[in-house]
């Protein structure tokens, strides 16, 4: 009889946590950034952490259940399963998209903040130290753009006959996944990426592999001519012979042969047919060798009334900190005597106002000039999904309150500073007419996130802190193109060559160090 009132217990237990995991919004999937997702509560002030482990403790009472009372805990689990489903199939209509913003800003001189989290040393991507062991031109910085346009690249290519130009960063494998994957689509266009990660990277037998996450949006045009905006999360494979090195950036974005830099021409054997190098199964460069598409829904305006405001738990989580900065930091002014840390903070202000205000006005492309190609990708994919609900995400009285450095790297290609910032501001959303819709356009949000600034390694790492005009020239900044060049001098000023420029932004529940 026991046994009963336990089972009973167990199956109150689970109904209730089920419909609070259900009901609980689910907060902050595909923030910009590393692209994860969240299963957590959180965020926005109206739900508080710990979602993940109530959905980790359902599990395992239904588990534990169905075990102890199959006549039970069956027909419960059907029960959730049911609403699981059902919810599914809300989102895709309603579309899950939370909104991520550029956030507020000042440099370290605080003001009026509560002490600083504890203090919790960095993780790394499972394997990279081991990749960056056997291949010393690694930086991870191009390898994820390369990455991404790989990933376009391939999109694009769906429907077309330019697959044989792919052919050594795409495998066959990957390809006729992605076919099967848009069956009924006659092109792909307008890729955008919302985030990408390297999970891990492993080694097996003779190459290593590299295990990515994407979530991108782009228009789908179906065989009888309609067309539609799909938001669409993947996981590829991507494998290269070890014992490869990578290669100059300028020449991995080139998509040429890896071993030559000639344009693609592959002959009947795999081979450049320029310099006869084996070329199409991964030998030289990272080769897609598997995709799988996870989820695809249609891509509408980001859900309004993501935050109301008020203080949000990434203010107190834990700060990673990387447990060599003290030596890193020695490092860099050794490497760069002329590394002003004053000055430094003062071109993380400018960077991070100019974008919140980009952001703000719906006019992104101002925002052009700080932030490197894929970080102003990604960020355009959220500012686009406001525009095409005919909504702006209205930022003021913008403070930040800290900036602390948590991380300096160098690679062979850049010397990054990843920095942790606490700041507020007043958050919402408003419609065309100026009718606030979402957010609090009262009570200011407070929150806490890390990002991560690139210099090309090897050349100077000053910085013009806050002096408005062109890092390479002084020129106004009103002429710069979608590519990032400066109309005036013919200069591309967002590789990190003339100053610090943006190139991620991490949330701390997901930021590892
Ligand atoms: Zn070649
Ligand atoms: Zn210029």
């Amino acid at each position: 009889m026991r046994g009963r009132w336990l089972a009973l217990a167990l199956a109150a237990t689970a109904l209730v946590t089920a419909l609070a995991v259900l009901l609980w919004p689910e907060v902050a999937d595909a923030r910009v950034g590393g692209g994860q997702s969240f299963g957590r509560g959180g965020g926005g002030g109206r739900g508080g952490g710990g979602g993940g482990g109530g959905s980790g403790d359902l599990v395992f009472w239904l588990v534990y259940l169905c075990v102890r009372n199959p006549s039970l805990g069956v027909p419960i689990v059907l029960c959730v399963l049911g609403f699981l489903a059902l919810r599914a199939w809300m989102m895709h209509d309603n579309t899950s998209h939370r909104v991520h913003r550029t956030g507020g800003f000042v440099p370290s001189s605080a003001h009026g903040a509560a002490s600083l989290p504890a203090v919790r040393p960095g993780r790394r991507i499972l394997g990279i130290d081991g990749l960056r062991s056997r291949d010393a031109a690694l930086s991870v910085p191009v390898l994820l753009d390369y990455l991404v346009l790989v990933h376009r690249r391939a999109h694009e290519a769906v429907g077309s006959d330019q697959w044989a130009l792919l052919l050594p960063f795409v495998a066959n494998t990957a390809r006729l996944k992605l076919l099967e994957a848009h069956e009924g689509v006659r092109a792909v266009s307008e890729v955008v990426m919302g985030g990408v990660s390297i999970e891990k990277v492993e080694r097996r037998r003779d190459h290593d592999h590299l295990y990515v996450r994407f979530e991108s949006s782009r228009v789908e045009t179906l065989a009888d001519g309609r067309s539609r905006h799909v938001q669409v999360r993947e996981r590829w494979v991507f494998r290269r012979k070890a014992g490869a090195v990578s290669l100059p950036p300028d020449r991995i974005s080139r998509l040429g042969c890896p071993n030559c830099g000639a344009s693609i021409e592959v002959s009947a054997m795999g081979a450049c047919r320029n310099c006869d190098s084996a070329i199409t199964a991964g030998q030289l460069q990272w080769q897609a060798s598997f995709v799988v598409v996870q989820s695809r829904q249609r891509a509408l305006a980001p859900e309004i009334g993501f935050t109301d405001g008020g203080e949000e738990s990434s203010v107190h989580e834990p700060m990673v900190q990387d447990p060599d900065l003290p030596a890193a930091m020695r490092g860099l002014t050794a490497r760069h005597p002329d590394f002003d840390g004053a000055a430094f903070g003062k071109r993380v202000e400018h960077v991070f106002v100019s974008l919140q205000t980009a952001w703000s006005a719906n006019r992104w492309h101002d925002a052009r000039p700080y932030a490197t190609d894929r970080m102003y990708q990604t960020l355009r994919f959220w500012v686009e999904g406001y525009a095409r609900g005919g909504l702006r995400n209205h930022l003021a009285n913008v403070k930040l309150e800290r900036v602390r450095i948590v991380k300096v790297e160098v690679d062979a290609w850049y010397e990054a500073i990843t920095v942790r910032l606490w700041a507020q501001m007043i958050d919402c959303v408003v419609d065309a007419q100026g009718q606030v819709v979402g957010g609090n356009a009262s009570v200011p949000r407070r929150f806490s996130e890390y990002w991560t600034f690139l210099r090309t390694a090897g050349g100077s790492a000053d910085t013009q802190g806050d002096a408005p005009g062109c890092p390479s020239c002084g020129a106004p900044l009103d002429q710069v193109s979608q590519a990032g060049v400066c109309g005036y001098c013919d200069s591309k000023i967002t590789t990190g060559r003339f100053d610090w420029v943006l190139a991620r932004i991490e949330q701390p529940e997901a930021y590892t160090g």
